[in-house]
């Protein structure tokens, strides 16, 4: 079936202009004296608070470490939605980017969400604003609109299903089977992939992450001539010639399982970098290589790491725990259409999961 582009031009401008205001924001690294102490600091508060923190894998290593010695967790977003509500405790902190406390705050309204900067945004969320994607939605009314979790509370106010990478698969090949048309935003490469392997009729926005999308084909069949034994596995919000080169295709946790269980002795790692802060602690002695970008100079946004995930810190991470702020709030009309794309994904996952096993311990679900 053909695939559908929606030409949708916004996104560079609003992406590059947002992407400098980020990096201008990034902490400044901290010394080793200054990370224990701030640390230390953190930990306190959130037992003070009755507050839990809950990681992305790709924040700085020492905000993961803290939230797995405070109770929290890291993980992908698919498990923070669900810890984060399931946790008894009254405050959540998200360290992350904005989708992802607002998720928090759409299935936790009598919890207080904070973040350390709610300027940590994501270049989907960007690339998808509300009032376009609901006259997308309008003009083709026969479609399920099946959007990412990287996007607004509004746009996900507007949508059937919301999915993340982790579950996206299953849940289009579901809808599939049942005759369902779908409308996909906003990751383009990632509702590629999936319409490849499920054959579904989709409609796509074309938005993209600016850390994914720089992959480079080329380039990564190069370092693969120069590591002939290592695995290669790639997120999906990658473009198609990397994809091509996978062994693994999969979410945050699916690439950390194929590296804790997988045999090789060494893998490329086609996303995010700040992952292999936990790939280390899961499976040491494996070597880890970063997959090429477009390169360390003008043309390179993010550099495989995310400048909005790059702006939570551990300063910033106490201030908001002193001062309450900032905090997301969703309004709530909003809060309760959300919730619905957002539940039935929680409630597929967790049906398929009762289905079936193979789950790796402590890396959330694959
Ligand atoms: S890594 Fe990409 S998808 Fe994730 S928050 Fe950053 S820009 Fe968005």
């Amino acid at each position: 079936m053909e695939q559908q582009l929606f030409d949708y031009t916004k996104q560079d401008a609003a992406g590059a202009c947002s992407t400098a205001h980020a990096w201008a924001k990034v902490p400044a690294p901290l010394t080793t004296s200054e990370r224990h102490a701030l640390a230390e600091r953190a930990a306190a508060l959130l037992k003070k608070h009755n507050a839990v923190l809950v990681a992305h894998y790709y924040v700085d290593g020492p905000l993961q470490d803290l939230a797995l010695a405070t109770g929290g967790i890291v993980s992908d977003s698919l498990e923070m939605a669900r810890f984060g509500r399931d946790h008894a405790a009254q405050t959540l902190v998200v360290a992350g980017v904005r989708f992802m406390g607002e998720t928090a705050k759409i299935l936790s309204p009598e919890k207080r969400v904070l973040m350390p900067d709610l300027d940590a945004t994501c270049s989907l969320d960007l690339g998808c604003p509300a009032d376009d994607f609901a006259r997308f939605c309008d003009a083709h009314p026969d479609r399920q609109v099946v959007v990412y979790a990287n996007t607004s509370a509004a746009v996900k106010a507007r949508a059937d299903w919301m999915v993340t990478s982790s579950c996206a698969l299953e849940i289009v090949s579901d809808l599939h089977a049942k005759g369902q048309k779908i409308l996909w935003a906003p990751d383009r490469h990632l509702g590629r992939y999936i319409q490849e392997q499920t054959g579904a009729d989709m409609l796509m926005w074309n938005g993209a992450c600016i850390v994914h999308d720089e992959f480079r084909g080329l380039e990564l069949e190069i370092l693969r001539e120069q590591h002939p034994g290592a695995l290669v596995l790639v997120h999906p919000e990658s473009p198609k010639s990397v994809v091509e080169q996978a062994d693994v295709v999969g979410s945050t946790s699916a690439l950390i399982k194929a590296v804790v269980e997988g045999n090789a002795p060494a893998y490329i790692v086609a996303t995010d970098n700040g992952i292999l802060h936990r790939m280390r602690q899961l499976a040491p002695g494996k070597v880890l290589i970063e997959a090429p970008t477009a390169g360390n100079s003008a043309t390179c946004k993010s550099c495989a790491h995310c400048p909005w995930m790059a702006m939570n810190g551990l300063a910033n991470l106490v201030d908001c725990l002193e001062s309450g702020q900032p905090e997301i709030h969703v309004d709530e009309a909003t809060r309760v259409k959300a919730q619905h794309c957002i539940n039935r994904m929680l409630d597929f996952t967790a049906a398929r999961k009762a289905q079936t096993s193979g789950m790796t311990p402590g890396i959330g679900a694959a």
